[in-house]
Parts: C-alpha cells; structure tokens; sequence
C-alpha cells in the first residue's frame, strides 16, 4: 500500500464549480493554504465543501456545475459551505424541464478495443458461457435447486468449456393478480433474464403444472426465434424446452430429476461447442450502479465510473444507469442531456410512474439525506442526488427503458429501476447487461452468479480492510495517488480483462452470490 499524500488538497468536481471537497482525513484547520493559494478561512471537515471563489449572497454554489443551492449570506472565498449556508433548490417539477437542450461535445470515437467474448445467434454477446435453469414459478425452486447440483457434480466436469449451471430462483409466479397492468414488470423481468446473452439462447424451463405464470406466458411464441447463419430470424419458433413436475409420465421424484438431468444435457452440449473470439469492445452492455454510498461515492468511485461510461459509449459500447430515486432530483440535467425530445419524454414518464408508485405508499422522499449524509458533507438531496447521476458520465442519453424490459439500443441508456441494490441489479439483468459495476462506500459483498460483478470502493480505508472484495480502488483518488481519469481508465482496462475471462472478480473467485430480486408494484393474491 503506497502512503497517502499529508499535503493540504481538495477536490473540484467540474471547472466551472465554486466549491470543492476537502479530502484530508480529520478535515483541515483555518490558515490551510493549497497548492493553488487559497487559504482557509476557518476549519473545514473532511468530505465537507470549501469555497474557491467569492460567493455573493443569492449566487448559486455549483458542484458538479450544477446549483446545489443558493448562498444565504455572502461567502468569501476559503469559506467552509455548510448546509445551513444553502438554501435548497426547489423540488423539479415534471412541467417546463428543459427537453434536449444540451448538446455534449462529441468526443472522439475510441477505437482498436477488443474483448474475447461468445458471440451469440441474435448478435449478442455473452461474457460468460452459463447454463440458465428458468423457473416459472417458486414452488419448483427446490427441485431445481437439487438438481442443478447433481448437474454440477455429475455433467458440468464433462463440459470444460461451460463455465456454470445456475438456477434462476425467483418467488415469483403464483398467488399473484397476473392480469394486473404492473404484472407486465415481473413477467418480463424473468422472460428477458432467461435471454440473457451469458446464457447462449439456450432456455430451459421447469415448471410446476398448475401455477398463474404457465411457461407459454413467460416465454410467448417468438421469444425464441430460430435463426440462419447470418443471425437472421427465420419466422420460426424454437421449441420450448419445458419439464412440467405435475407431468403425468412422472412417478416419483427421480423421474422428475432423470428427466431435468436428461434435457441439461443437450444444452450442455452445445453450450460447450462454444469458444470465445475477438469482439470489439463495443458488445459490452454494461449496468452501473452505487450501494452502501458514503461521502466519497460522489467523489472518488462515481465520477471514476463516470468517466470510463464515456469511454465505454466512445468505444460504441453500452452503459445502463438506473435507480430512480437517486436521480429524480436531477432529471432537469437528465432531460437536458437528452439526445432527442422523446428520450426526454420517456424519461419524465418514468419518473411520473415512480412518483405515482412512491405516492401510492405515502412516501416522503424529503426524508432522502440522513444524518450520516450531512456529517459527511452532502448538504441535501440535490447534491447527493448529482453525486449518484456522475456515474453516467457526460454524453447524451440515447435511450430509456422501462423495469424488466430489453435493450434494443446501444449507447448510453437510462434504465428505469428502484435504487434497491438487489432490484436494480436483476433489472439490469433482464435489460441484457454482460457486465456490472458496483462502487461502495460504506462495503458490500454484492454479487451475481449470472454475471460479473466488478466492485469498486470509494475509500483507501475500505480497499485496504476488503482487499479481497474489493476489485478497484478508487479511494486513491481522494489522497491524490490517482486522477479520476487514471483510475476509470484502469476500470476499463479490468472490465475488457473480466468480460474476456481472463480476470475474476473477487465476487466470482468466493461465489458470493446474491439472490435474484423481482419488483413486482402488482397486487398479490
Ligand atoms: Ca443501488
């Protein structure tokens, strides 16, 4: 572990800020003088923001280049910007947000980037080659359960070239209102996981017989199309590989196993026909999201993540954002950012979805900061709010989907879910994503049998106690080891090394492995 630089330094998020966050562990006292001149005026936290210029009472403090409120008093420069300085912006409304009205500096494309990924029929590409177990319903997970073991113990050692067999678990399925209009979320949610292209198209279904979620429901005709060589949907359907346990052929439960067993194996096979090859690192489909924030997300991890997305979306590749609540506040800047006046729109009806679905369960998202929010130096919503949104970077957003549903675009994509950790990440699941990034403040041992998770930790503190759960350290960035742009070019570099196979993440290596959490806003029964 290198040491942490003692110099006085602080942290300016854009260019066009007039405040920065001081870095310092235990904070700097008055008389502090930086590298750039100023000096302190008085003491300042750690995390906490001071102010680079004179600010005149009224004036917006920027961060982010983004007003996180208005000065109450005059500022001087050298100020420590706490809280009680501000006041808030008022809440966005959904009327008069500005539609499409930035237009991002195209930056150049990026090119010659390259991963060793499986190529799939519909053009997708996976990262991992996996036998998925679909399930329609929860009443068969144990058998499933028992079953996938046996095929990893007697099967999978036959099929080197097969990374995994994993259950799809769910509790989904039954005793719930199917024909509600929400419902559409569940079902398609476990309908485009089975998609997955880490899965090779190859589905498996087991179901019970007599549950809500019958397998033609979950998997329509369509869904499956057989494909010519050239990747191209011949009209026909590929069959629906179903096992039914209530099957009148079953008598008894090895009946049920032999013939789970029996079906595996055909997929087994072709999966393991399957190598690797070269593809441009545009084919990564990439979900990013935060979990157990502390003051230095916004800081260190985030923007980090930030600015390797618009290398991603330089390189032609795909990068998800998502959790609604931790954007709401800033859906001004997210509408602005639009690439067209429909991505705008579709964006504020997801956030009127949102509102409804919140209002419906008589939430007050005031309550957002919590104590330990502010004593690490996030005044408000609307700052922590920006703090989440960096990790989308800077391009143009070109396109908005809906819980559960599947990408049809690439480039930067808002991808509508709750900020729950576990939600967000079997959303992004089903949107296709090939690759997940995690950055953590407070630490999580987070992750997905069905794809890699890459962790990166906002504090020197937690990378050095988790150092083998921990993927990326982007806390270097707040000891001035590292710039934000050196560490996001290092999580591009590992994400093109994980998405090859080449490296695990620390969440492969252990198998820590989360559970698949549906959201489902329909009543149940
Ligand atoms: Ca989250």
């Amino acid at each position: 572990m290198t040491e942490p630089s003692t110099a006085p330094l602080y942290i300016t998020m854009h260019a066009l800020d007039n405040v920065a966050i001081v870095v310092n562990d235990g904070g700097l006292p008055a008389g502090t003088r930086f590298a750039s001149g100023l000096v302190l005026r008085e003491k300042v936290p750690q995390a906490h923001k001071v102010a680079l210029v004179d600010i005149a009472q009224g004036e917006a403090v920027r961060r982010y280049n983004v007003p996180i409120g208005y000065a109450l008093q005059a500022i001087p420069a050298g100020s420590w910007v706490h809280e009680r300085l501000l006041q808030m912006p008022a809440a966005r409304e959904l009327e008069g947000l500005p539609i499409a009205t930035v237009k991002p500096e195209p930056l150049p494309p990026l090119t010659g980037y390259t991963f060793e990924g499986y190529r799939n029929a519909d053009g997708s590409v996976g990262t991992r080659n996996i036998l998925a177990v679909t399930q329609t319903v929860q009443f068969v997970a144990g058998v499933t359960s028992f079953c996938v073991s046996r095929i990893k113990a007697e099967l999978l050692p036959r099929y080197p070239h097969v990374d995994d067999v994993v259950a799809l678990e769910h509790t989904y399925g039954c005793g719930v209102a199917i024909d509600a209009p929400d419902a559409v979320i569940p079902i398609r949610t476990v309908r485009n996981i089975s998609l997955n292209p880490n899965f090779g198209g190859e589905v498996m279904v087991i179901s019970l017989g007599c549950e809500k979620l019958q397998p033609e429901r979950l998997l329509p005709p369509g869904s499956i199309p057989i494909r010519d060589e050239r990747g191209q949907a011949t009209g026909a359907d590929a069959p629906l590989d179903t096992i039914c346990l209530q099957d009148e052929a079953h008598v008894g439960f090895m009946s049920m196993v032999d013939h789970i067993l029996r079906q595996a194996e055909g997929h087994l096979q072709r999966l393991n026909a399957r190598r690797r090859e070269t593809v441009p690192a545009s084919e990564l489909v990439v979900g990013v999201q935060c979990g157990g924030s502390d003051a230095f997300s916004g800081v260190t991890a985030n923007p980090a993540v930030g600015f390797c997305t618009d290398l991603l979306v330089r390189a032609g590749a795909t990068v998800m954002f998502s959790e609604v609540t931790e954007v709401r506040d800033g859906i001004d800047q997210l509408t602005a950012r639009a690439a067209s006046p429909e991505v705008a729109q579709a964006m504020i009806r997801e956030m009127a979805w949102y509102d409804a679905y919140l209002n419906q369960g008589r939430v007050d998202r005031s309550a957002n900061t919590t104590p330990g929010n502010k004593k690490g130096g996030l005044s408000n919503i609307v700052e922590k709010a920006m703090g989440s949104i960096v990790k989308s970077g800077s391009y143009a957003i070109t396109g908005v989907i809906s819980p559960g549903e599947k990408l049809t675009q690439k480039g930067l994509i808002y991808a509508a879910t709750p900020a729950s950790d576990f939600i967000c990440g079997t959303l992004q699941l089903a949107a296709g994503m090939n690759l997940h990034v995690f950055t953590t403040g407070r630490g999580t041992p987070y992750g997905l049998a069905e794809v890699p998770v890459i962790k990166v930790a906002t504090r020197n503190d937690l990378a050095r106690r988790w150092h083998d759960l921990m993927d990326v350290n982007a806390g270097r960035i707040a000891s001035g080891e590292k710039t934000i742009e050196q560490v996001g070019w290092e999580l591009f570099e590992l994400m093109l090394d994980v998405a090859s196979g080449r490296k695990k993440t620390w969440a492969e290596q252990w198998k820590l492995h989360n559970a698949l959490v549906l959201f489902n806003p329909a009543p149940v029964t």
